[in-house]
């Protein structure tokens, strides 16, 4: 998956935090790994590092497993998933975008 706070790296180091007792874990990549052990903020950890899997509401599929097989659903995947799939959209193939 693409890491969640600077949205340009793959996220390749798991993160853990404890946070009012609970464990709280999620990705991100190698930069941004002392940014992520450093927050001091809760919510802003339960945001962007651990957020559920999102879905395509037009055509249900998830994206990590976008990340995984880098081919999207539908078109409505590019704008459902916009700020996530930007940095992968030169190796996305299958279907071609009218963006311009
Ligand atoms: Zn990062
Ligand atoms: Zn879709």
């Amino acid at each position: 998956m693409i890491c969640p706070i600077c949205h340009k790296k793959e996220a390749t180091k798991i993160v853990t935090r404890k946070f009012s007792g609970a464990h709280v874990s999620g990705q991100v990549c190698d930069d941004c790994l002392n940014v992520a052990l450093n927050l001091d903020k809760e919510g802003f950890f339960y945001t962007f590092i651990s957020q559920p899997d999102k879905a395509c509401r037009n055509c249900g599929r998830k994206l990590s497993e976008i990340e995984n097989t880098l081919l999207v659903g539908c078109k409505m995947c590019y704008r459902e998933f916009g700020l996530e799939l930007k940095p992968m959209i030169n190796r996305l193939q299958g279907i071609n975008t009218d963006e311009n």
